[in-house]
């Protein structure tokens, strides 16, 4: 494509995860329901050489990893009939690669499923996220390649990443890291979340006689880090290697899990740690008996008031986790009963408390209300079992090199505030600590260039910006996905966007928006 063929696109994607392909997916959808006769030109810039299904959906997370929710947690109907429906006409070929690309933990997987799967009971089971990934690119091909055939669809892929973006005279201009420039009316940024918050320093992996440090787990590939991992302990054939996850949420099981399905990496290492500043796992399974008894009354207490402020919901909900934990009902019990307690009194927030909520106080509650779901936590059960796994309830300060010339992890212990050295040495040092936010220096060179020329603004939660109920941060720039957190849209408080539930919500509503405005190209 020449350079004069690349201007007046009507739509640019920065992004190709599913955020972009579910909006692509039901604009173009919406585009054959209306019988749109115009030509829409679309360009999609991806950075990994992988279009539409993201970090968590394709080859940077692998074919044998699961989703973190079962699938009637994960996807609304109807998304969930149509996918349901592709799944049973595709499982032996999916569950073919599965077992491929898997250990004997993928081969568990299938024992334990395959009935519900030959009986079409898939709502409760924790479906290996590749095959989403295979799903959504075929459904948004299928479409593409439909409506392209009809002269009514040009689509140009582009690999690459954009670094910056400009807005002169109502058209923006995108600067690649290959030094090509694209001119766009509209632009869709569907950057996925925030990078992971390095551990001490900006390096991806660091590798040294005793110590190899990941702090990018899925961007090189999660195939590759696990490579690196069984090629250190292999080196090491002899000595003793304890690996310790920086964080213990669901990426912190995935990776111990994946650890154990690799007999390679299994074998060789001795103990396997968390350090997490809560101590606590992610839940699963509910206690039948706890969750008809509890009540949430300190949130109940609230339900009277005519108004309240965004700090007394919170605090009622804190203290209704609180007496949950004491009576020890983990968040898979408590979770529907916190959620609807608090849900139930935000009408009750004015517009400026609500925002408050809504960056302040939601992810935190929800850092306590984790689920995981039974493959991923049977496996620390076995850890545990076998006197594997140790978890320290601490904060992670750094490692340090001993007189012995092996490093330690130190921490600062979240009961006695004290700062502490663990007592077993670290080799495998894994970050699975959390998404960075929009006030540090380590945010991608693109959003930086953002938020300096004022095209997008960060909101009051730093983990994204402000948008208009159009998800426009200005005129013609769209933001889809997890950079939408911290707004209010359609008068509904959006903490995260990490669930596609509201992926596929926020992306009608993109597509909605789009549709309505689309200016025809010139042919
Ligand atoms: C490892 C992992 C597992 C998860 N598991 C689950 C789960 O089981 N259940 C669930 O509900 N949610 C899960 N999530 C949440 C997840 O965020 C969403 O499900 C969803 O994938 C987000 O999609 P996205 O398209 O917005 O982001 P992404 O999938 O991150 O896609 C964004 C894309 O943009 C590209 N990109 C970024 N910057 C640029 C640039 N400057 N130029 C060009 N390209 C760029 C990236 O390479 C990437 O492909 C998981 C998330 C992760 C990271």
């Amino acid at each position: 494509m020449n350079s004069e063929q690349k201007t007046n696109m009507d739509i640019t994607f920065v992004g190709s995860g599913i955020s972009s392909s579910f909006s692509i997916l039901n604009l173009l959808r919406l585009r054959k329901e209306n019988a749109a006769e115009d030509k829409l030109k679309m360009t999609i810039i991806e950075k990994y050489p992988e279009f539409y299904k993201g970090i968590p959906y394709g080859k940077r997370s692998g074919f044998s990893v699961l989703l973190i929710n079962a699938l009637d947690m994960f996807l609304p109907q109807p998304e969930r009939a149509e996918y349901i429906e592709w799944l049973n006409q595709n499982i032996d070929s999916l569950l073919e690669e599965f077992r491929k690309d898997g250990g004997h933990l993928a081969e568990k997987w299938i024992l334990d499923n395959i009935d519900s799967i030959r009986a079409n009971n898939w709502d409760k089971l924790y479906v290996p996220r590749a095959f989403f990934g295979v799903f959504i690119e075929e459904k948004t091909n299928e479409i593409i390649e439909e409506l392209s055939n009809k002269g009514t669809l040009e689509v140009n892929y582009i690999t690459a990443e954009v670094l910056d973006i400009d807005e002169t005279n109502g058209m923006y201009k995108l600067y690649l890291n290959t030094g090509e420039e694209i001119t766009t009316l509209k632009v869709a940024l569907a950057l996925g979340s925030l990078p992971t918050l390095k551990l001490f320093n900006d390096q991806e992996i660091v590798e040294e006689e005793n110590l190899l440090l990941v702090n990018e787990n899925y961007s090189l590939e999660l195939d590759n880090i696990l490579g690196k991992i069984k090629d250190f302990a292999s080196k090491r054939e002899g000595k003793e290697t304890n690996v310790v996850v920086v964080g213990a949420n669901a990426s912190g099981l995935e990776l111990m899990y994946k650890m154990s399905d690799i007999e390679e990496i299994d074998s060789k290492i001795n103990n396997f740690s968390f350090i997490s500043t809560q101590g606590v796992l992610p839940d699963f399974g509910i206690d039948k008996e706890a969750y008809d008894s509890f009540k949430t009354t300190n949130l109940f207490a609230l339900q009277e008031r005519e108004s309240l402020t965004a700090q007394e919901i919170a605090d009622a909900a804190y203290k209704d986790l609180d007496r949950a934990e004491a009576l020890n009902i983990g968040a898979a019990t408590s979770i529907n009963h916190i959620s609807k307690g608090f849900g139930a009194l935000l009408d009750k927030l004015n517009k400026e408390e609500l925002e408050n909520f809504t960056c302040f106080h939601g992810n935190q509650i929800g850092r306590r209300q984790r689920l995981a779901g039974i493959h991923y936590l049977d496996n620390i059960f076995d850890l545990k079992e076998k006197n594997r796994l140790d978890h320290i309830t601490g904060r992670f300060s750094s490692v340090k090199k001993n007189s012995d010339n092996e490093y330690y992890l130190e921490y600062k212990d979240t009961a006695t505030r004290e700062n502490m050295q663990y007592n077993k040495p670290t080799h495998v040092l894994l970050n699975c600590v959390g998404s960075t936010n929009l006030q540090k220096d380590d945010v991608p060179v693109l959003i930086k260039n953002l938020i300096k020329k004022n095209l997008c603004k960060p909101n009051k939660s730093q983990l994204g910006f402000y948008v208009n109920d159009a998800l426009e941060a200005s005129k013609n720039l769209h933001i889809v996905g997890p950079l939408v957190a911290g707004n209010i849209i359609k008068n509904r408080g959006i903490w995260h966007v990490e669930h596609c539930g509201r992926i596929i919500w926020l992306s009608k509503i993109l597509a909605e928006s789009l549709q309505a405005e689309m200016i025809p190209s010139r042919n």
